[in-house]
């Protein structure tokens, strides 16, 4: 059964695809108006019609995560069309160009870093300000990785950005716990989105990536939208400052061989 978010509103960062476009689609279907934010203008509207499609009502605003003042209109448009702001996720990300540290550029360094991390703290800055000009009450969720628990080589701003992420999460809840806005972060292995495709679409990378997956495939961005959802709702009353692990056994331990 899909946990409920009727009559709230919600933030969905990266609502232009992958677990962002399903997550905004399951707010919509389980009650919440939901404001998608992205960079791609074509991409936010199709996501838009699927919300309609699912009988729900939103919004595209047309965000970069990574600039103040853009995360900044976003929630002022939320609060301008829908009144309040209640739930938020704050799901964009990239994966930046993965190599060795040794071989890494600044600028690449530079770009994944303020898109995954400062983006996140960003969007929580804004939100948080928001909640409690209302008095306080809220739900938010970051999305991190498995790769904000372990390193992956030639993937470390990845990893760090999503273990800055994971920080950014506790600190973000205990400093708002008494305000009732709980804060946590999702962490997913690979899920098949457009982003997974990117990294893992390739039959070798596909081979290596499954064979760390010990239940045998990859998760759908559905998947973790239920999860999101659920965060989000009362139902998750007692739970803040908590990561949510989703990998099909991949952080339990090695795969055993089959
Ligand atoms: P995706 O590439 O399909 O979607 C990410 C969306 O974020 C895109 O629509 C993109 O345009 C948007 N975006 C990127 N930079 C942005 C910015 N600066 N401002 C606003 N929007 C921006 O990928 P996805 O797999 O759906 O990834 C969503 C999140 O999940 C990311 O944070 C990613 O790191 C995380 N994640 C993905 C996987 C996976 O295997 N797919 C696993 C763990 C975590």
């Amino acid at each position: 059964m899909t946990a409920e978010l009727h009559g709230k509103i919600g933030i969905v960062t990266g609502g232009t695809s992958g677990i962002g476009r399903d997550t905004a689609v399951l707010f919509a279907k389980t009650g919440a108006k939901v404001v998608v934010a992205g960079r791609r203008e074509a991409e936010g509207k199709k996501t838009l019609d699927l919300v309609r499609v699912a009988g729900g009502d939103g919004l595209f605003v047309q965000t970069d995560v990574s600039r103040a003042t853009e995360v900044q209109v976003l929630v002022r448009k939320t609060v301008e069309k829908f009144g309040r702001l209640d739930v938020a996720f704050n799901n964009a990300g990239i994966e930046g160009a993965w190599s060795p540290i040794a071989e890494q550029s600044e600028k690449d360094w530079d770009r994944t870093i303020d898109i995954n991390l400062k983006g996140v703290w960003l969007c929580l800055k804004y939100e948080i300000q928001q909640m409690l000009k209302q008095g306080g009450g809220g739900a938010i969720v970051n999305m991190a990785s498995v790769a904000g628990f372990i390193g992956s080589a030639g993937a470390a701003a990845y990893c760090a950005s999503k273990h800055g992420v994971m920080a950014l999460t506790k600190t973000a809840a205990l400093e708002n716990a008494r305000s009732s806005i709980r804060v946590n972060v999702v962490c997913p292995a690979v899920i098949e989105t457009p982003m997974g495709e990117r990294l893992w679409g390739a039959p070798e990378a596909k081979k290596f990536a499954l064979g760390l997956h010990p239940i045998g495939r990859f998760g759908t961005a559905m998947e973790i939208a239920e999860a999101v959802v659920w965060m989000c709702s009362d139902r998750a009353s007692f739970m803040t400052g908590q990561s949510l692990v989703l990998d099909g056994g991949f952080l339990a331990g090695p795969n055993p061989p089959q």
